[in-house]
Formats: structure tokens, C-alpha cells, sequence
């Protein structure tokens, strides 16, 4: 596995009815260093995991259009969720 030196911070957060998101990825201030992802504390477990995904690609796809971002997120968070992953409280 190649050096994780570019692990985003996840915050989980409610978002108000005014920013109308369940997630959202706050860019860097330098373009090499990790970016914030915050997700939505309220979500149902599989569309955090949708969330999720969609935040980091944006992370990690900065060029990539949202429309490509949200179909991607949402197909790999099927594979996922069909495949057992689930989240592990601790
Ligand atoms: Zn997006």
C-alpha cells in the first residue's frame, strides 16, 4: 500500500436546512496537503457510506465534474454495502 500521507480529515456534522448538503469536501489551502470532508451525523449508515465516498473522490479527483463524482460514489457504495462493508462503532 503506497504512503497514506494524504488522509483527508472526516468531521461528521448536521448540516442546517440552509446549506441544503449531507456532505461536503473543503478544499486545502496548499494544493498538495489533504483536504476536510465533513459528513452529515444524521445519515442512515448506507448513505454515509455513499456520502462518504462521494467527498473523498472529490478529495482525491479535484478536476473530476460532480456528476461523474455522484455516479462513481454511488456505485461503489452499492458494491460496498452488497459486499457486508459496514461501519464498526468502537
Ligand atoms: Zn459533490
Amino acid at each position: 500500500m503506497k504512503t497514506l500521507h494524504r488522509l483527508p480529515q472526516v468531521r461528521y456534522v448536521e448540516f442546517t436546512k440552509k446549506q441544503d448538503a449531507w456532505g461536503r469536501w473543503i478544499p486545502p489551502i496548499k494544493h498538495n496537503r489533504p483536504g476536510i470532508v465533513e459528513v452529515d451525523s444524521r445519515l442512515e449508515p448506507s448513505a454515509e457510506l455513499d456520502t462518504l465516498l462521494h467527498e473523498l473522490l472529490h478529495e482525491y479527483f479535484r478536476d473530476t465534474t460532480e456528476e461523474k463524482v455522484d455516479e462513481t460514489a454511488t456505485l461503489m457504495a452499492a458494491v460496498l454495502w452488497r459486499e457486508g462493508y459496514r461501519k464498526v462503532k468502537q
